[in-house]
């Protein structure tokens, strides 16, 4: 049932815009405290939906090492 990658947010490079939390089709994405982005990996089915949003262009696509 889990996807093979899951997205991670640069907190560095985010600029807390909210853009990417409007993509998630699994609500999987939120700025914590207004400062950056962060993903519940659990949730997150590897769309890139909010990669592709991403003004800031600071979300990766990671592979999940326990993956099958
Ligand atoms: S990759 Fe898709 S499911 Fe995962 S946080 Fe981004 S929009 Fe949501
Ligand atoms: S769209 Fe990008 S810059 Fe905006 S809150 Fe999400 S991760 Fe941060």
């Amino acid at each position: 049932m889990a996807s093979k990658r899951y997205a991670q947010v640069n907190r560095e490079r985010c600029v807390s815009c909210g853009a990417c939390t409007h993509e998630c089709p699994r609500d999987a994405i939120h700025v914590w405290k207004g400062c950056f982005a962060l993903v519940d990996s659990d949730l997150c089915v590897g769309c890139g939906r909010c990669q592709r949003t991403c003004p800031a262009n600071c979300i990766d696509m990671k592979e999940r090492e326990a993956a099958v």
